[in-house]
Parts: C-alpha cells; structure tokens; sequence
C-alpha cells in the first residue's frame, strides 16, 4: 500500500517559496529519513503534511492512502492516522498530560465510529504505552510538557504516537537536545511501533538518529526539494562528505 505520495508539491510562505518541488512515494513497512542543510525546508514539509496554517500549497498534490491530503483539516488528518511529532513540543499548562491524551486518544476513536474511553478505561491503555517508553506515571497527571526536559518531551510526544497508531508517524528531529540514552529511549519506542502496516517519516539533520532508527531510503534535500536519495548508506556518506558534494551537483544522476 502506497502510504504517502507527495507529487511536484511547491509552497510558500507570505509570498516566500519554500517547497520547490517535492517528490515522495512511502509505502507501508518502510522508513524514510529526509536530511539536509538547514533552511532546505524539511520542517515546512513535515508541517505542510500536519496542515500548519501558515504555510500556502501553490502546487502539486499530496495523496495519503490514494485520497487528497489537502481535502481534510488538520484534526481529520491526525484522526485519519497522519502525525507529525514536533521539534519544539508545546507547553500547555493547565492542562493535564493524562487529559490531552484522552482527548486526542477519544477523537481518533470517534473517527474511526468506536465509543470514546472513560478515564478509568483510558487509564489501562496509557499505562501499558509507559512501559514501552520507560516513563514514570508521574509524568501523566503534570501539565503538558510544562516544565518537561527536552527529552521528557520527546519521549512524550512518542507517547502519544504509541496512543494514536498513525498510519504516518513523522518525526521532526526527534533527536535535537537529547542526549544518548533518552535518544536510545525515543529510538526503541518508535522502533516498537513500526510494522508492516505503517511507515515512519524521520527529519533530521544529523546521522546520528539513523544509527538507532534504521532507514529503508534516505533522502537528501536542499532549497526545497529532494536532490538524490538513496539507502541508509547514503547517510553514512554524509556525515562523512557533509551536505556540499550533494547540493553542489557532485550526486546528479545518484
Ligand atoms: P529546515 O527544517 O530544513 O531547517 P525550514 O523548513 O525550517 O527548514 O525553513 C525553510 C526555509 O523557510 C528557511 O529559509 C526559512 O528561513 C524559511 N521560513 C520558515 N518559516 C518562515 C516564515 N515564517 N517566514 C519566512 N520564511 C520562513
Ligand atoms: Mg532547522
Ligand atoms: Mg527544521
């Protein structure tokens, strides 16, 4: 099953190009990894797909399971299995992580026609999730992410995605501001959550996240669009290379 297809996508932002031409096919069971200098457009990509509101498509389409991505809001996309987990996670104080889970965990239910959990039946799930992460349960009843370290974060936002089993989980460096064990953490929870009937989408800038979440394609991107791509060895060869011999020209035709 083809999961995402992503066809000469072009975007911008007030008036700005940004995406000049995105071409991507993820089929289910597979783990891509797009890298790039920064400021190629990998976070306005990821946030194109959750449906930002800052962000204008000038062109090219976007199918998630053979159907307009663009058709559906930003809260039917995440209920129809797309999630983006962030690089700055928000704070929300006020309200408790336990509750935003339910509510987020409740609206996926009711999309697909199931009955919505009560916090008692919701309470067994999520703690079964808090295993797989190595999370203390002190952490559901604290506002979200609110006082939360980078890694505590992360590893929240994987919750989540542990929670709502999204067809398309997509990770906008996950890896920034963690250090390596909470990286191992973060790696072995999405690696739990891969089968063979979704995909994972990483973004990163480093190859470091690529040696614990292993990629079927790499993809390299720079000023907007994806200029070679290749196996996980591509990634090896650029934190060898860096990204100039790729932007520069050296990889036509890779
Ligand atoms: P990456 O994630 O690869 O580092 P981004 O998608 O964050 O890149 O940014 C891509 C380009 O878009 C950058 O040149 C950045 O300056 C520009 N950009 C991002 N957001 C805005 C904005 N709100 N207004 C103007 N330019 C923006
Ligand atoms: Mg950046
Ligand atoms: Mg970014």
């Amino acid at each position: 099953e083809v999961i995402l297809s992503v066809k000469n996508l072009t975007a911008e932002i007030d008036g700005t190009p940004i995406l000049k031409g995105m071409n991507l096919e993820i089929k289910a069971g597979e783990t891509h990894a797009i890298m790039g200098p920064n400021g190629s457009g990998k976070s306005t990509f990821s946030k194109i797909l959750a449906g930002h509101p800052a962000y204008t498509v000038t062109g090219g389409e976007v199918l998630f399971r053979g159907k307009d991505l663009f058709e559906l809001e930003p809260h039917e996309r995440a209920n129809s299995g797309v999630f983006l987990a962030f690089q700055y996670p928000l704070e929300i104080p006020g309200v408790t992580n336990v509750d935003f889970l339910r509510v987020s965990y409740n609206a996926k239910r009711k999309q697909e026609g199931l009955e919505e959990l009560d916090a008692f039946d919701f309470d067994d799930i999520v703690h079964s999730k808090l295993e797989l992460l190595k999370m203390d349960a002190g952490f559901l009843t604290r506002s979200v992410n609110e006082g939360f370290s980078g890694g505590e974060k992360k590893r929240n936002e994987i919750l989540q995605m542990a929670l709502l089993e999204p067809k398309l989980g997509i990770l906008d460096e996950i890896d920034s501001g963690l250090d390596i064990d909470a990286l191992k953490v973060v790696s072995q929870g999405v690696n739990a959550l891969k089968t063979s009937e979704n995909a994972v989408l990483m973004i990163t800038h480093y190859q470091r996240l690529l040696n614990y979440i292993t990629p079927d394609f790499v993809h390299v991107m720079a000023d907007g669009r994806i200029l070679t791509s290749g196996g996980k060895e591509l990634a090896l060869e650029l934190e060898e290379r860096g990204y100039d011999w790729v932007v520069e020209g050296e990889a036509v035709g890779a």
